[in-house]
């Protein structure tokens, strides 16, 4: 019985058949250069860790441009079922590189929101833009220096707004700010910039979004970030000075993170299934290692310990899985519940694919701590996701905001 299979009976014709080319191009392109070049994630020039033939075969199988309306380019995914599409897909990228797929999802998620919010003007110059050219990289930057926790929560009130500032001059947006741990920052062509607008009024009345070209006069990319995991995704810290935008690259003026929702709920599934995709990877290097490896004159396994670790790794992916799928679903379904079910996603994914790590960490012994065997890094990426989209702490504010709204929720995070 194969463990990729499982809790996936319901999985749409399209869905099935678009995760079967991605697995094919996992397992031929990414598996073995993560293997033959594991010295690549170490190198000290960002943009050469990843060769730029993975983006290409991404794009001509289709998973690169997912998002982006089919009228300029993308793939057509049936919206009833597009999140639980991007879960699936993300999922098996991760199972090759999570960094892969962070780089790719980016593309994916921040397409949903300009296709939600960007004027058509701004759709008609980027979008074609994005889809021809395979190097093309999207992001999206809230988090600032000073913490992102409080715009997740949020703490609605202007001490707490962006330190990043937009003003309009004349014609012209200045922006001056900074934003930090950004995915693709390094490396984009394009940025979402949240800045603040009215320094009067809280962060939900006074945040406005923003089209950032990379090439505008007063952006700097300051550096990439160099991370425990997930680093065959750059991750960077971008500068605004005095940076003139024309007026037309306004996204959304004021209520620029409520309209961001969009983004947030398909962005927390998808988290949760790059996630598991790290855990599903040690499962199956464990299960082949574990069958191979012999111990006091019998393969691993044949020791009843191992095998109860492997059911308990199994069972914590099936789970994950499980409500991974029903939260997409709710997403899909705009269901009111979907809020707290992603914010279940988020918690027990990151904490269960942490565990399945180690128990694969602690199968392989000593190999398991040895660099060029590949467990470590799927321990390595694990651990990343406690802090992405959120922290896990945050998620529990979260789901207790939406199950005790009038009791505990009040004292979750501000206090309402
Ligand atoms: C690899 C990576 C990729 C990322 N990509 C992006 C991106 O593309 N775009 C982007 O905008 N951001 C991105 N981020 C930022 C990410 O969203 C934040 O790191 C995350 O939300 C946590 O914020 P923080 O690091 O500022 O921690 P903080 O908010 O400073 O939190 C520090 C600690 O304090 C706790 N805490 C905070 N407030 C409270 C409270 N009120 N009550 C109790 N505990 C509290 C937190 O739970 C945490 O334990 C990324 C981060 C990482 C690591």
């Amino acid at each position: 019985m194969l463990l990729d299979d499982m809790v996936e009976r319901s999985l749409p014709e399209e869905t099935r058949m678009m995760r079967d080319v991605t697995r094919k191009f996992v397992d031929e392109h990414v598996i073995p250069f993560m293997r033959q070049h594991w010295q690549q994630e170490w190198s000290m020039r960002p943009d050469g860790r990843l060769p730029d033939r993975i983006l290409q075969v991404a794009d001509e199988i289709g998973i690169r441009t997912l998002g982006v309306p089919e009228e300029f380019g993308g793939m057509a995914l049936d919206p009833r079922t597009e999140t639980q599409t991007f879960a699936v897909i993300s999922e098996e990228i991760s199972r090759g590189d999570c960094g892969l797929s962070d780089k790719l999802v980016q593309i994916w998620k921040v397409s949903v929101l300009l296709r939600n919010v960007a004027p058509r003007h701004l759709q008609e110059l980027w979008f074609p833009r994005v889809v021809e050219d395979p190097s093309f990289l999207l992001a999206h930057c809230l988090t600032e220096p000073r913490g992102a926790s409080d715009r997740w929560l949020p703490y609605n009130v202007p001490e707490a707004a962006m330190q990043t500032r937009a003003a309009l001059k004349g014609d012209r947006w200045v922006i001056n700010g900074r934003k930090q741990f950004i995915s693709n920052g390094y490396d984009a062509k394009l940025y979402v910039v949240y800045a603040n607008t009215n320094p009067k009024v809280g962060m939900l009345q006074g945040t406005s979004s923003f089209l950032v070209p990379r090439a505008t006069p007063g952006l700097t990319v300051q550096r990439c970030n160099e991370t425990l995991g997930g680093r065959f995704m750059n991750n960077g810290e971008i500068v605004f000075e005095d940076m003139e935008l024309p007026r037309d690259h306004l996204l959304a003026e004021g209520d620029a993170l409520m309209r961001a929702g969009i983004y947030f709920r398909p962005g927390k599934i998808i988290q949760g299934s790059k996630n598991l995709g790290v855990g599903v990877r040690a499962f199956e290097e464990t299960a082949k290692y574990v069958q191979e490896y012999v111990q006091g004159g019998r393969i691993l396994i044949k020791h009843q310990a191992t095998a109860l670790r492997l059911a308990d790794m199994a069972t914590e992916i099936c789970a994950v899985r499980g409500l991974l799928r029903e939260a997409a679903a709710a997403v899909d379904a705009k269901a009111p519940e979907a809020d707290v079910l992603c914010n279940m996603v988020k918690l027990y994914a990151s904490e269960s694919v942490l565990r399945v790590c180690k128990h694969a960490m602690e199968l392989h012994g000593g190999n398991g701590t040895m660099l060029d065997f590949g467990i470590e890094k799927l321990y390595r990426d694990a651990s990343m996701f406690l802090h992405m989209d959120g922290t896990v702490d945050v998620s529990k504010f979260k789901i207790v905001k939406g199950l005790f709204p009038d009791t505990a929720g009040k004292y979750a995070g501000p206090e309402a």
